[in-house]
């Protein structure tokens, strides 16, 4: 039916293309922007149109920051500038702030190791990180709070091995998180508890 129908058939095929929106929730988000009024579709397109062109991100921890604006963490002195937590990505980050019991800075990896998938180091930002421990000296302390996945773990050990001969401490978050917890879905009590109670990787 949807082949019959060219514009129809055009949505859905740039709607499937958005990664865990894909074939499970399909049809009802087309449902949905079908239903929408005219003004709510261009508001909606808008809004992305404007975050492409005036999101980017920070060059030193990777976290998502306005064009024309500093990092809210990096240029932010109320932060804790000794303390960087390395998460895979800006919704691991998500969980940590929602906390409130973090004040240090970040850095996003923007994945996980995962050879089978062929994501291998260079794909992600860890020689950002390293570059970054290196030209700045005030960083004493590296929390790796990757998820406690396979995949997590190999990329915690990995860049753990990176900094074996710095003289940084490296720690990692508290065990009692569940196996195979990923952060985000985790309840705010448990991942500060996490971060508050880490221990040496
Ligand atoms: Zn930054």
């Amino acid at each position: 039916m949807i082949d019959k129908i060219p514009a129809l058939a055009q949505l859905c095929k740039v709607l499937q293309q958005v990664p865990f929106l894909a074939s499970k929730n399909l049809y009802k988000v087309t449902t949905y922007f079908l239903e929408s009024d005219q003004e709510k579709i261009e508001r909606f397109c808008l809004a992305l149109l404007e975050a492409k062109r005036d999101i980017e991100q920070c060059v030193m921890c990777c976290v998502w920051k306005a064009r024309d604006q500093q990092c809210v963490f990096c240029d932010n002195q109320k932060r804790d500038q000794t303390i960087v937590c390395v998460v895979e990505t800006w919704q691991e980050l998500m969980a940590i702030e929602k906390t409130e019991g973090y004040k240090g800075l970040y850095h996003v990896l923007g994945g996980a190791l995962c050879p089978l998938d062929g994501v291998g180091p260079e794909d992600l930002t860890i020689n950002i990180l390293l570059d970054r421990i290196i030209k700045n000296n005030s960083i004493k302390e590296i929390i790796l709070a990757t998820n406690q996945t396979p995949e997590g773990e190999a990329t915690a050990a990995y860049c753990a091995m990176k900094l074996k001969d710095t003289d940084i401490t490296v720690s990692c978050l508290a065990r009692g998180m569940p196996v195979g917890a990923v952060l985000e879905g985790l309840d705010k009590l448990t991942v500060y508890k996490a971060l508050a109670e880490r221990r040496p990787f």
